[in-house]
């Protein structure tokens, strides 16, 4: 199997090309087959009135003649008529070739011209010879190729001639010039009909070439002549239909880590070429292996359609991931590449290619999270994971949410001033069939549904509706995901609950995070100004685990950053002196941005903030997220040493 899918060129020494150039057609066998079929017609449209012609003369014969004439010509003109019947029939099939074609007019020809020439014999009749020179006409009309022409057309000519020879050198010099008037018309009727007929068949030919080419290039992505992603999945299709249930084939997805920031940051023109050279050598290490396609933006596919073992499915794409990953060189620039590899082989139960490529999409899903070049290969586990999801979608869809779910709320400490300043409010649902959902698993499965839509405003209405019931001065963090924040409708519809709500836009932070930027940027920059127009801040969550692009910050008028709890994990001892997290702070302190430290658990962990600069806090040091019921008992006491908040929740 070609790894590459480029349309096969066609050599400089085809055939094909070879024919075209010197416009000399006959090599090509689908020109000698329309030609065939020209003048298969032709042929047949002539038989027709021949074979009438036949019949009249074979009657009239026995008017004229007696003896052995009529025997001879009755003979002749019978099986003329028959014979042009009989290949009229013969040659009712388009499929027929050209040879044939050529057999049959010969034959028919040579009866014709036995007509004329016994006619001749038994009784010379000058006026008749003429005929001969008919019968140059309609070889020259009806013939197919000249090879038959020419020999047909001379013959009879030169019979006529030396026939017209018994009656004297006048009548011969007479029939000699009608012979060459005659062969001047026929050459002319010849040349004239073949030009029009190859010209005919040659724009045929044309379009239907350019047809190819077009349905071709409708196949091939433009960019790193691969196979597309409507070329790949039909071709899995096809083989899904007509290879049966026991048939091997596996798919693995491919995807780059961090294109879109390469995208971003190099502009678009130097990431086409490092697709293009992705696209490369994802083909020269799956050559021989695997069809290569490319699904588009940074996602390649590969189609194995042999028997591979999970060792060698591995194997594989560790081969793709020290092919790709690693550096390009583009314009002298070396740019870091890692690619994330996932397979799926298709099992008995596999019923349809979607969901071959559903598994396939999961195991890239989990290389991703993992990191690194790994490769993953779809196991039975996964599958019962996915069952797992698709139940947690499934009770999304049709679980009463307004009643399943509700708000917790985790404080936010000015250290500083040993003071709660808001709350962050976290999803929380318990259903009535699955018992408690996390919400990292919830939120993500009702992304992949579309229910988002519907959870945020539920959400967002009920803490609003709790944080009127705090101290004026305390603010509310609310989580927006990135399916929140590319929707337009979806921001209308959390404008109006925080209008409806009563609750002051300038005491709510909505956090996104930098994942769902990536999305769509102009769109989320188009929802924070909506939101921004309510008074809202924005917060930039879990900071530090994306793509930190600072420009973001800017470009998106973020408020606040939430450093993520990884930057915390261990702070202040030797393994974590805290130069990232003070990096951080100062970082916020000069561009003027509120900074909030995520995941702080213990106390070591926030003094160690405070030396680095201090900022807000928030972590299970000092809560773990409580009910909206216990946010006032909190309140109360939360003037109380930061080293006994952790007791109260
Ligand atoms: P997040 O926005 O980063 O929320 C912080 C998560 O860290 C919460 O997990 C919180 O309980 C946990 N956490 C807080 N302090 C500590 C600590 O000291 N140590 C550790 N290990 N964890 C701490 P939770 O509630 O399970 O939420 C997980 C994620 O689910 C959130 O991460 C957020 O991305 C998402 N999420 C939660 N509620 C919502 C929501 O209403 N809307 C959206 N779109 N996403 C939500
Ligand atoms: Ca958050
Ligand atoms: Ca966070």
């Amino acid at each position: 199997m070609r790894s590459t899918g480029k349309p096969p060129a066609r050599r400089a020494d085809s055939p094909e090309l070879r024919s075209e150039q010197s416009g000399f057609l006959w090599g090509n066998t689908e020109f000698r087959h329309e030609t065939a079929n020209a003048f298969r017609l032709i042929l047949r449209g002539f038989l027709a009135p021949a074979a009438v012609y036949y019949s009249i003369i074979f009657v009239l014969h026995f008017f004229y003649e007696s003896g052995h004439g009529l025997l001879y010509l009755t003979g002749l003109s019978g099986t003329t008529a028959v014979a042009a019947i009989l290949v009229y029939w013969l040659l009712r099939k388009p499929s027929v070739s050209l040879v044939r074609v050529e057999l049959y007019s010969l034959a028919i020809y040579a009866l014709i011209f036995a007509n004329i020439l016994v006619h001749h014999l038994v009784h010379l009749e000058v006026t008749k010879l003429v005929y001969f020179a008919l019968l140059t006409m309609v070889v020259a009309a009806t013939g197919v190729t000249l090879r038959i022409v020419i020999p047909v057309a001379t013959l009879s000519l030169v019979t006529a001639i030396l026939l017209a020879g018994q009656q004297g050198p006048e009548t011969q010099a007479q029939l000699a010039f009608i012979a060459f008037a005659s062969s001047f018309v026929a050459t002319g009727v010849a040349g004239l009909m073949r030009a029009a007929i190859n010209k005919e068949i040659r724009a045929r030919m044309k379009v239907e070439q350019m047809h190819e080419a077009a349905r071709k290039a409708a196949e091939i992505d433009f960019l790193t002549g691969l196979p597309n992603r409507r070329s790949f999945f039909s071709r899995l299709e096809a083989r899904f239909a007509d290879a049966g249930q026991g048939s091997h084939l596996a798919l693995g997805l491919i995807d780059l880590n961090g294109f879109k920031h390469i995208n971003d940051l190099y502009g678009h023109v130097f990431g086409d070429q490092l697709l293009k050279k992705v696209g490369q050598r994802l083909a020269e290490a799956s050559a021989g292996t695997a069809l290569v396609a490319r699904l588009g933006g940074d996602e390649f596919a590969l189609l194995i359609e042999q028997p591979v073992s999970d060792a060698a499915l591995r194997a594989l794409g560790n081969r793709i991931c020290a092919a790709v990953g690693g550096t390009v060189e583009i314009e002298g620039s070396e740019i870091a590449v890692a690619a994330a590899v996932g397979f799926a082989r298709r099992l008995a139960h596999t019923a349809e290619p979607q969901m071959l490529y559903e598994y396939a999409d999961f195991a890239l899903y989990r290389s991703k999270h993992v990191g690194g070049g790994t490769v993953v290969v779809f196991t039975a586990e996964d599958e019962a994971q996915i069952d797992a999801i698709k139940n947690v979608e499934h009770h999304l869809c049709v679980g009463k949410l307004d009643a399943e779910m509700h708000v917790e709320y985790q404080p936010q400490v000015l250290v500083a001033e040993n003071r709660v300043v808001g709350f962050e409010a976290l999803a929380r649902w318990q259903s009535p069939t699955l018992g408690t959902v996390a919400p990292d698993v919830f939120i993500r499965a009702a992304e992949r549904c579309g229910v988002m839509n519907r959870i945020t405003p539920i959400l967002l209405r009920k803490a609003l509706a709790e944080a009127r019931q705090w101290p004026k001065d305390m603010r509310l963090s609310f989580n927006l995901s990135a399916r929140d924040v590319v929707s337009p409708e979806s921001i209308e519809q959390i404008c109006q609950v925080v209008v409806e709500s009563g609750f002051a836009g300038d005491r709510i932070d909505f956090e996104i995070t930098e994942t769902s930027i990536m999305t769509d940027f102009e769109r989320v920059r188009d929802s924070l100004a909506r939101l921004r127009d309510l008074g809202t801040h924005i917060a930039l969550d879990d900071f530090g685990v994306g793509y930190s692009n600072f420009q973001h910050l800017d470009e998106l008028a973020i408020d606040t950053l939430k450093i993520d709890r990884r930057f915390v994990r261990n702070l202040g001892s030797p393994a974590n002196p805290g130069r990232v997290v003070k990096t951080m702070i100062e970082m916020c302190t000069n561009l003027g941005l509120t900074c909030i430290v995520e995941g702080v658990e213990t106390a070591a962990e926030l003094s160690a903030v405070t030396t680095a600069g201090g900022a807000i806090v928030q972590g299970y040091h000092f809560s773990r997220p409580m009910r909206a019921d216990r946010v006032p008992a909190f309140l109360d006491r939360a003037h109380f040493d930061p080293g006994e908040l952790r007791d109260i929740a």
